[in-house]
């Protein structure tokens, strides 16, 4: 593992000390990223794209604490890419949210934002800047820093979610306030969405055992006597997290979901709420990266 931070600060040095690199104010200036966008790969500096990526992943609104936190995560999910490769051939990363992270370029900004897209962006400049090149590392590796929307009470372990263990993507309490969403299915929606399940007879009558995992979400759901993952159940029926219960009412089966997003690592709702309580954004990443630290790498 130290070799891996040892090429990455070769490479770091000899990004931002050759002749042909013009003098910049910032370290993340000096680094480029390669982002896949519509088929072809646009060239900016780290320093660009992470205010663009900040702006777009987490509401300008949030504390300043809460966006530096953010700032170090998307670096650190950055630079894992820049020097260890991607999915993606020439490119670092692509612009797609569900495979790496979302941006927002000005057209997009000045849509989102509307007039107040200026001090947005000069707020979020400012979270990227104060974190100039400060990364998350583990030992010496520098971390896969996933993050979500928001949880109720705990995140949850990679392996979990994902299958496979990572030492400081664990279940760690979230101090946020709980985010319930309600979505209400139809018996012959619910029958088309599981085809395979023995869906006869009362509604009431279709469901069995659940076990959740260690975090609390639902790990597994017995449903006419097939058994799905939480995972499974959140994408037939395209629920906001796996956090969640369901009821049988007159209206069909309601699901009632807790927060958004795939629970693992960050939850950003409550990188706010830590920070709004005091939490400094070292504090926030140290907590959901568990025994992970900030360290400034160049
Ligand atoms: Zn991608």
């Amino acid at each position: 593992m130290k070799q891996i931070l040892a090429a990455v600060l070769l490479a770091v040095s000899l990004l931002t000390s050759g002749e042909t690199v013009p003098q910049k104010d910032y370290y993340d200036s000096g680094i480029t990223v390669r982002l896949l966008e519509n088929g072809t790969i646009l060239e900016l500096t780290l320093h660009d794209y992470l205010i663009d990526v900040v702006l777009q992943e987490m509401p300008a609104s949030f504390s300043l604490e809460a966006l530096k936190a953010q700032a170090v995560a998307a670096r650190t999910y950055t630079m894992r890419r820049i020097y260890f490769g991607s999915a993606h051939g020439d490119a670092d990363v692509c612009g797609d949210s569900t495979c790496c992270q979302c941006y927002l370029d000005e057209a997009e900004g000045r849509t989102v934002y509307g007039d107040g897209y200026a001090e947005a962006r000069d707020k979020v400049r400012q979270a990227v800047e104060e974190t100039d090149g400060m990364v998350l590392v583990y030992g010496e590796e520098l971390i896969e820093a996933a993050y979500f929307s928001s949880t109720g009470g705990s995140t949850e372990a990679a392996a979990a979610v994902w299958g496979g263990d990572v030492p400081y993507l664990q279940p760690v309490s979230s101090p946020e306030e709980i985010r319930l969403t309600e979505q209400t299915v139809t018996p012959e929606q619910f029958r088309a969405a599981l085809p395979e399940a023995n869906l006869s007879g009362e509604p009431v009558s279709w469901f069995g055992g659940v076990t959740y995992t260690e975090g609390g979400a639902v790990e597994s759901m017995t449903i006419g006597g097939e058994v799905y993952t939480g995972a499974a159940l959140r994408s037939r029926f395209a629920l906001k997290s796996t956090r969640f219960t369901t009821a049988v009412t007159a209206d069909g089966i309601v699901f009632v979901v807790t927060g958004a997003g795939h629970g693992v690592g960050m939850s950003q709702y409550g990188a706010d709420a830590m920070a709004e309580a005091g939490s400094s954004f070292r504090q926030i990443l140290e907590h959901y990266y568990t025994g992970a630290e900030v360290r400034q790498l160049y």
